[in-house]
């Protein structure tokens, strides 16, 4: 059996981080020709360690990037909720605690699909998309730059993270609900320091007034990472002012927060890859323009937050099925965004939930309330870290996955048969 090339549909790809140039690995696999857009000057470098699981991790064995992403992998040893004081309440390893066995940089992720993309999609960096014209009778997307550049494309697909503006561009804004979940995040690389206290775990300091700060390893030759959180029922509007002013607000924030907050503002100054966000989920009840020639994908379309964890995992197992659905309804894209909604909006609906008291319970108002809430995680720390628990828990897993072997099936379709084996034919 024979199936249509999709060779030479073009496709203009909104952002360069992770969904983008997931959707662009397999395009190109599939024979369309890709261009990327990064509004960044180059490859976005930031964020800490994001991990990969479950259907994610069945995309990156997918693709065959398994020994690429390992090769990546921070090496982080576990996560220790401490007080200011360094005084540690819960200490777990790998598999038990926030840290996974699959942790890497988000900076190294976007560079490890970067690599496998560049020789085939064409990255355009430093500019963005500011205008679009969907002509569907044409069966083309008609798109204006800010550099002044006009082009058309068969498709458009737009993987600007959660505050997306070409989703604005593109009509598809109307369908969005950006839902906050109240509480700001920063994250920055600062120099790395032999006495930093508890060096190779996610080291988590939780301080009253509803703040925590966090380090993490990302064992480079002299950087590590760092974070705050802080709750805010309401944005403040800090996450659209300069990085300069940013940085002011963190240091004012965490003024009074003992020597890990020394320690970071020490260094905030210097950073060049500050990310500050006010968190939010982003629910969009439709995904595909109607005619099925513009797509939102990754936290453009479904942003959980890094609350839920799976932000990553979402992303690259959305772009595999989106890419997908495209070529095996090349000739009809309203059956493709058909495709994309049915075989992907019910698990992207179930990880969206946030785990109960999340992320409240993090963030504490008095000195009174974060030692109970270090109380709490000092439990779940011996419950979790008992040698009974760790013994029996794969036990029960294996269990498990015999009485259920649906639940740990693989669960993404296949679409190997659309895939162009012979590298000539597709570039
Ligand atoms: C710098 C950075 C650091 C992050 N750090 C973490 C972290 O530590 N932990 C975590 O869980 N998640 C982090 N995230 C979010 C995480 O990457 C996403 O949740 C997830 O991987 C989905 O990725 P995405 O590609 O859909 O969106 P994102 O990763 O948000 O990427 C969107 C990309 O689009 C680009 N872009 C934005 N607007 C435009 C535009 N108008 N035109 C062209 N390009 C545009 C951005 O520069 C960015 O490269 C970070 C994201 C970024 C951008």
């Amino acid at each position: 059996m024979t199936f249509p090339i999709a060779a030479k549909k073009s496709v203009l790809i909104s952002g360069g981080s992770i969904a983008g140039p997931a959707t662009a690995f397999w395009l190109n696999k599939y024979g369309f020709k890709t261009t990327i857009v990064e509004r960044w000057h180059e490859l976005r470098p930031g964020g800490q360690s994001v991990d990969v699981n479950d259907y994610g991790m069945e995309a990156i064995q997918k693709m065959n990037l398994g020994k690429a992403l390992k090769d990546r992998f921070t090496g982080e040893k576990g996560t220790t909720f401490t007080d200011k004081n360094n005084k540690a309440y819960m200490q777990l390893p790998i598999g038990y605690s926030g840290t996974q066995e699959t942790e890497i940089l988000r900076g190294d992720f976007a560079d490890m699909l970067y690599q496998e993309t560049k020789d085939e999609t064409e990255w355009i960096f430093g500019d963005y998309i500011t205008s679009v014209n969907e002509q569907e009778a044409a069966g083309m997307v008609e798109v204006e730059f800010n550099s002044g550049k006009k082009e058309v494309y068969d498709y458009l697909i737009i993987a600007e993270g959660a505050r997306s503006w070409g989703r604005k561009a593109a009509s598809l804004d109307q369908y969005v609900e950006y839902k906050p979940i109240g509480c700001y995040v920063a994250y920055f690389s600062i120099p790395f320091e032999e006495s930093t206290p508890f060096r190779d775990q996610w080291h988590i300091v939780a301080l009253p007034g509803r703040r925590c700060i966090y380090y993490r390893p990302d064992f480079k030759a002299n950087t590590q990472r760092a974070g705050i959180m802080f709750f805010s029922n309401e944005s403040k509007g800090y996450e659209k002012q300069s990085p300069e002013k940013q940085k002011a607000k963190i240091a004012e924030i965490f003024a009074d927060g003992g020597e890990n907050a020394d320690r970071m503002i020490k260094y905030l100054d210097q950073s060049d890859d500050l990310y500050f966000e006010y968190l939010g989920q982003v629910h969009a009840s439709k995904w595909s323009s109607d005619s099925g020639r513009v797509h939102l994908v990754g936290d453009a379309a479904w942003c959980g937050t890094p609350m839920i964890g799976m932000g990553c995992s979402l992303s690259i197992a959305g772009a595999y099925i989106l890419a997908g659905e495209m070529a095996k309804h090349i000739d009809d894209p309203k059956l493709a965004a058909k495709g994309y909604e049915e075989n992907w909006r019910p698990t992207v609906l179930e990880a969206q939930k946030l785990p109960p008291g999340i992320p409240h319970i993090m963030f504490q108002e008095s000195e009174w309330g974060v030692k109970v809430f270090l109380n709490i995680m000092s439990v779940v720390g011996f419950i979790f870290g008992s040698r009974l628990v760790r013994a029996v828990g794969p036990i029960i897993e294996g269990i498990w996955k015999r009485l259920f072997p649906s639940l740990s099936a693989n669960k993404l379709p296949v679409y190997d048969q659309y895939i162009i084996q012979d590298e000539t034919v597709r570039k």
